[in-house]
C-alpha cells in the first residue's frame, strides 16, 4: 500500500550500508532549475555511496525529473514510465523514483497511473530523497510532496555535470500569473535566498576550481524583494551580480531568467561594469501582440520590450540575446503573429526558443478551448518564424566570423570527440579542433557560422 508522509526533519543519522556502491541513473526533462535540481539528486546519492550508472539498463537507482511545461508533458512522462516498467520486471530490485513539476502536480496520480513507481516526491522536498528511499525499502511505495519549500537546493550537495561550472539558486517560485504557465503553482511564491548564503556557496565553488557560475531564479530581477536585512535596504539583484562577480576566481557569471517587465537599468550598469558578469541576456519575448502579450499577463507591450532591450544593448556592449516564444497562443490571429514577426525582425535576437502553445492543466489558458490556434495553423506559422530566426541567428553569426573571442571549453563534442565544444562570454557555442579539456579558456578566431554554432581555431 502507498504512504503518504507529512514532512518531517531532514538530518539522516545513519546510512543503510545496503546502497553503498549501487548505481544511480538521473534522467531530466524540462528547464535549467530541473537540471539544477538534478545536480542535487546526483550529489545526494553521491553522499549516500552510490556511484553514477551509465543509464537506465545499469542502474539500480532510478530518477525521474519531471517537467509540466513542454508539449504533452504528461503524455511523455507516462509513456517512459512505461518502458521503465518492463525493465523493473526484468530487475526487481531497481527503484524508480519520479520527482520534479508533474510530480508535484500529480502526486498520488502518478502511482495511480504508474503502480510500479516506488517513490513520489515534489519539487519542495529534495533533501528527502535518501530518507525516502530508505522508507521505499523498508515499507514499500511513498508519495510525498509538500507545499512549502523545505530545503533550498544549493544547500545540498551537488554533482556537477560540468566540473568547471555550477548553477546557483538564488530564488525559488514565482509571483507573477502568466496563464500558460503551470510554475507558480508548482514552485509556489517567489522566495529569495539570503545573499550571504549566495555569496557563500559561490566562494566555495570557486575554492572547489569552479570558474563559471549561472545565477538561476524565475524572475531574477525580483530577487531580494521579500527580503529585508536587520532593517536595512533590502538586497535587489543588481548588487548580488556585483558581489558574485567579484569573488576571486569567479570569472564568467551569467543568470536566468530576467523578466522583460523588471528589467532595469541599474541590472545593465552592474553588467556592464562587473568585469565577470557575461554579455548574455536571455530576455523572453513569448508573443509581439499587446493584446496576447495581456492575454498572457505579461504586464508589457512589444514596444517596452524592444525598449528594454535597446537599453540594455546600449549599456553592455557586445550583447547576445535570447528568448522565447509561444506560436498560436489560444485566440491568437494572422495579425498578432505577423507582429511577432515584425518584434522578432526589429529584435534580432541571437537565438530563440520556440514553443507552439500547449496547454497546460491547471494554467488559465488551457480552459480557453474555444480560442485554440488550429493545429495546422499552429505549425504553418511556427515554420514561418523558425524560418525568419534561422536567417537572423545565421546572419549574426556569419558578422562573427574573423574576430578573435574568448571560449571555454566544455569537452569533447558528442558527434565528433576530436572537437571541443566551447562557448564565447555570450554562451555562443563555438566548436574548435582539439580544444577537448574541459575548463580550459582560449582565445579562438572565428572561422565559420552556421544558425546555431560558430566554429572556431585557437590563435
Ligand atoms: S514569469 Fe511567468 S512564465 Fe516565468 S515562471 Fe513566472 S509565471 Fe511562469
Amino acid at each position: 500500500m502507498t504512504q503518504t508522509l507529512l514532512p518531517t526533519p531532514t538530518v539522516r543519522t545513519a546510512r543503510p550500508p545496503s546502497r553503498v556502491g549501487r548505481r544511480f541513473f538521473v534522467r531530466t526533462f524540462g528547464c535549467q532549475m530541473n537540471e539544477h535540481d538534478s545536480e542535487r539528486i546526483a550529489g545526494l546519492f553521491a553522499s549516500d555511496g552510490m556511484v553514477p550508472a551509465s543509464g537506465y539498463d545499469d542502474a539500480d537507482v532510478v530518477f525521474i525529473n519531471t517537467c509540466t511545461i513542454r508539449e504533452n508533458a504528461d503524455n511523455r512522462l507516462y509513456g517512459h514510465l512505461g518502458q521503465l516498467k518492463k525493465l523493473k520486471d526484468s530487475r526487481p530490485g531497481m527503484l524508480l523514483v519520479v520527482g520534479g513539476c508533474a510530480a508535484q502536480k500529480d502526486r498520488e496520480l502518478v502511482r495511480e497511473r504508474a503502480p510500479w513507481v516506488d517513490v513520489v516526491m515534489g519539487t519542495h522536498n529534495l533533501d528527502r530523497v535518501l530518507d525516502l528511499l530508505d522508507h521505499a525499502e523498508a515499507w514499500g511505495p511513498v508519495v510525498e510532496v509538500v507545499d512549502e519549500l523545505q530545503a533550498m537546493p544549493s544547500s545540498l550537495p551537488a554533482r556537477r555535470q560540468l566540473p568547471h561550472s555550477a548553477w546557483v539558486t538564488i530564488q525559488i517560485g514565482c509571483n507573477n500569473t502568466c496563464t500558460f504557465c503551470i510554475v507558480p503553482s508548482v514552485r509556489g511564491k517567489e522566495v529569495s535566498r539570503r545573499p550571504a548564503d549566495i555569496l557563500s556557496e559561490v566562494r566555495s565553488l570557486a575554492a572547489d576550481g569552479v570558474v563559471e557560475v549561472t545565477l538561476l531564479g524565475q524572475n531574477v530581477d525580483t530577487y531580494g524583494r521579500d527580503l529585508a536585512i536587520d532593517g536595512k535596504r533590502r538586497p535587489i539583484f543588481a548588487d548580488l551580480l556585483r558581489q558574485v562577480g567579484s569573488v576571486p576566481g569567479i570569472e564568467r557569471v551569467r543568470f536566468t531568467s530576467p523578466h522583460p517587465n523588471d528589467f532595469r537599468e541599474d541590472v545593465a550598469r552592474a553588467m556592464a561594469e562587473t568585469e565577470a558578469v557575461c554579455e548574455q541576456l536571455h530576455f523572453p519575448l513569448q508573443s509581439g501582440s499587446d493584446r496576447i502579450l495581456a492575454r498572457m499577463h505579461r504586464g508589457y507591450t512589444a514596444e517596452k520590450f524592444l525598449r528594454r532591450l535597446e537599453m540594455a544593448r546600449a549599456i553592455v556592449p557586445d550583447l547576445t540575446v535570447s528568448t522565447d516564444i509561444i506560436v498560436g497562443f489560444p485566440g491568437e490571429s494572422e495579425e498578432d503573429f505577423q507582429e511577432t514577426l515584425r518584434v522578432v525582425e526589429e529584435a534580432r535576437f541571437d537565438q530563440a526558443f520556440m514553443f507552439i502553445f500547449s496547454p497546460r492543466p491547471g494554467t488559465a489558458a488551457a480552459r480557453w478551448v474555444d480560442e485554440f490556434v488550429p493545429e495546422e495553423v499552429a505549425k504553418e506559422r511556427f515554420a514561418r518564424l523558425v524560418e525568419l530566426q534561422q536567417r537572423i541567428g545565421m546572419e549574426l553569426n556569419q558578422a562573427m566570423v574573423g574576430r578573435v573571442v574568448e571560449v571555454l571549453s566544455e569537452g569533447p563534442s558528442k558527434k565528433d570527440p576530436t572537437v571541443g565544444t566551447t562557448r564565447t562570454r555570450g554562451g555562443k557555442v563555438v566548436h574548435v579542433d582539439g580544444l577537448c579539456e574541459p575548463g580550459v579558456f582560449a582565445q579562438v578566431e572565428i572561422v565559420g557560422a552556421h544558425p546555431h554554432h560558430l566554429v572556431g581555431r585557437v590563435v
